[in-house]
């Protein structure tokens, strides 16, 4: 648990910065020819290419969205994970973009998914960068978000329970992301009421 004073007393995770190695596996074939894919420059960068029919296969990023939902009482919601990575921790609803989807509907639809709840989507609170090393890196697109009336949030397939805390009693959040989210959406808060 952490306990908060004035959101700019949060604790900010250590940001690292690292070099990844461009060197890849050769191990990739053409989607279009079914030949393996060469080492090529394009861009200043290394990127496994097709000599034949020229695709690129290039390393973009996931998007994911997450969700600050807050109740009528200024409550927040969330989830605890009923799966992997993060089992049994606390997070907020979200997840990945379909391609055909706006990201602030996407955002509404994870939270139908999660803690199945109608919610309406109040503002954008930032963009991250979620670098990984193993899988493609992540953009965050992290919103605030409004339970509608009536509705009850329970758990979604994927969590374990689902439960409202009030801003001074917050869980630890599994996901960095998360936790800038949070911040963030405090800082924003706080700016709000102080007018
Ligand atoms: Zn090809």
């Amino acid at each position: 648990m952490w306990t908060r004073g004035p959101a700019a007393e949060y604790k900010q995770p250590a940001r690292t910065y690292r070099i990844v190695s461009v060197s890849m596996p050769a191990s990739h074939f053409c989607l279009n020819c079914g030949i393996p894919l060469q080492t090529q420059t394009r861009e200043g960068r290394e990127v496994e290419g097709c000599k034949r029919c020229g695709f690129v296969l290039w390393h973009d990023p996931k998007v994911v969205t997450v969700v600050v939902v807050e109740n009528d009482s200024g409550e927040l919601v969330l989830g605890r994970r009923g799966i992997d990575p993060g089992y049994g921790r606390w997070c907020l609803p979200g997840g990945f973009v379909n391609d055909d989807e706006d990201p602030a509907e996407a955002a509404a639809r994870e939270c139908w998914e999660e803690v199945r709840a109608q919610v309406d989507i109040t503002r954008l609170l930032n963009v991250y960068h979620v670098a990984k090393e193993d899988a493609p890196s992540l953009i965050a697109i992290a919103y605030s978000a409004r339970l509608r009336e009536g509705e009850i949030p329970q758990a979604g397939e994927e969590m374990l329970e689902v439960a409202a805390f009030g801003t001074d009693v917050l869980p630890e959040l599994a996901f960095p992301s998360h936790f800038q989210a949070l911040r963030d959406y405090l800082t924003a808060r706080e700016e709000t009421q102080q007018r």
